[in-house]
């Protein structure tokens, strides 16, 4: 099987080839740990574990290494540990603020299928290889100080040697394009408007650590030097994939392109970059003040976590999803009618169908993997002994390729919070019942069977098929 993935900054789908078949590397940006997980943020954590088995089923398990970090010094942490914690010093309540909340994201994201990443850096154990990096850009002529910060100059990377890439080409932006967009009020420190901060002072009580480049006060690093410290910790100066969502594209992804490469003197920090699309909710932008902001946590009180996960790869990753409750209830359906088929079975068995295998290989392919598992599921129909057994065994290898299936349907059964436990035995004898019933125009006795299954939460569909059921939500 190959595989091709597009990359934002060529611009291009190409075939993947990894620096190390040994060790396939991987960054992709994670959560700043100060609030509950969006549902928009669930895309990243379940696309690019999509990409993570996909890598592990080529290039073999302990061939893959997966980094997403954990940035646990920021701003909005520091807000809500003082609003939450008042009483503690603020470290404390920082650091109260950020083991809890992790452990919520790990949570949510555990039922969401996905496997952790080999590694989890934290922000705040790698400030050594951050003032290593700031001093170098500052020797480089990359990076200057003022006013105790650390400036980066985008005009000194472009105007110096050729084997740096240019800043703004992953954004596919020239400089004088992003001088003539920036805000007018530029900071007073910066030599131009396009500079960004590598290294700031922190206030009095901020979490801070000794500052690099001479300075004199304690400091805390920019957001966008975390992930090339923690990139350069666990991958080295140059790996395979550096991922996260769309809106990262600029100014984080290529400010960290930027530090990284002059600051290692290579002309790329990853062969390929990708970004999802952004997800909204029923059809509009996801904003605290619509009242459509979805929590993970809040969709597992209504939905098993495989559900989401369905939902989430319907739509093929760089396009953008509308995520809708009836999206999530159709999805729910799908996955309904597949455990009936897999039933209990615990193993994926032989290899997964070519097809899907293949539509994964085209830059993760979701959607086509899906409507090949359809039709794997339908084929089911008409057979019997050995063929039925090998449409179970196909669709559950397939599926498990993309995290879903992965369960016994017991398990999948359980995991649903609304659920009705269903005697199915029950409902079919009931249901034959109301049939015999109908056929001999008892309407009395087929009416009383029907108000009878209502009461057991289920619904009754009469077609010229016959008569199907499901549980009312
Ligand atoms: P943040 O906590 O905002 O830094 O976001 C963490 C990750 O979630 C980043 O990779 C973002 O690009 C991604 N993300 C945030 N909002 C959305 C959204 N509505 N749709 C898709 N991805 C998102
Ligand atoms: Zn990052």
């Amino acid at each position: 099987m190959e595989l091709r993935l597009y990359d934002t900054l060529n611009r291009e789908k190409r075939v993947f080839t990894p620096i190390d078949r040994g060790n396939v590397r991987m960054y992709v940006c994670g959560p700043t740990v100060y609030d509950f997980a969006h549902i928009g943020n669930a895309r990243p954590v379940i696309v690019f574990d999509m990409l993570f088995r996909l890598l592990r089923h080529l290039y073999g398990e302990s061939h893959v290494t997966y980094v997403r970090n954990i940035t646990d010094v920021d701003d909005k942490i520091n807000e809500r540990a003082a609003r939450d914690f008042p009483k503690l010093p603020l470290n404390e309540a920082i650091r109260k603020v950020t083991e809890q909340t992790e452990k919520q994201f790990h949570d949510d994201v555990d039922a969401l299928g996905c496997l952790r990443p080999t590694v989890e850096p934290r922000a705040t154990e790698h400030i050594v290889e951050m003032r290593e990096i700031i001093e170098r850009l500052v020797k480089g002529g990359f990076a200057y100080v003022a006013e105790d910060h650390v400036l980066f100059s985008p005009q000194a990377m472009n105007a110096a040697n050729k084997i740096l890439p240019r800043y703004g080409a992953l954004a596919n932006r020239s400089l004088d394009e992003m001088i003539a967009g920036a805000r007018v009020d530029v900071a007073p420190y910066k030599r131009d408007p396009t500079d960004f901060v590598l290294w700031k002072p922190s206030k009095p009580d901020e979490p801070s650590w000794p500052s690099p480049a001479g300075i004199k006060v304690m400091g805390r690093p920019g957001w966008h030097m975390e992930c090339s410290a923690m990139s350069w910790k666990h991958l080295g100066e140059e790996f395979d994939i550096h991922g996260g969502g769309i809106d990262l594209v600029f100014p984080h992804h290529e400010n960290e392109l930027a530090q990284s490469c002059c600051a290692f003197h290579r002309n790329r920090m990853a062969n390929y970059w990708m970004h999802n699309g952004f997800l909204q909710v029923e059809g509009e932008k996801m904003s605290k003040s619509l009242g459509n902001f979805v929590t993970i946590r809040e969709l597992l009180s209504d939905w098993p976590g495989e559900v989401l996960r369905l939902n989430m790869l319907k739509t093929h990753y760089r396009s953008p999803i509308d995520w809708t409750l009836k999206g999530v209830e159709e999805s729910k359906k799908v996955l309904d009618s597949w455990y009936d088929i897999v039933g209990d079975d615990t193993q994926a068995l032989g290899e997964p169908d070519e097809d899907v295998s293949a539509q994964l290989g085209d830059d993760l392919n979701t959607s086509g993997a899906i409507t090949r598992l359809h039709a794997i599921a339908s084929s089911r129909v008409g057979t019997s002994g050995q063929g039925q057994l090998d449409v179970k065994r196909n669709l559950k290898t397939s599926a498990m390729l993309l995290g879903l299936l992965g369960n016994t349907r017991k398990q999948y059964l359980a995991s649903n919070p609304k659920a009705i436990v269903v005697n199915r035995e029950a409902v079919d004898a009931l249901i034959a019942d109301r049939t015999a019933a109908r056929a001999r125009k008892d309407f009395r006795e087929s009416d009383r069977i029907r108000d009878e299954l209502a009461a057991m939460g289920i619904v009754i569909r009469d077609s010229k098929e016959g008569t199907t059921w499901e549980v009312a939500r």
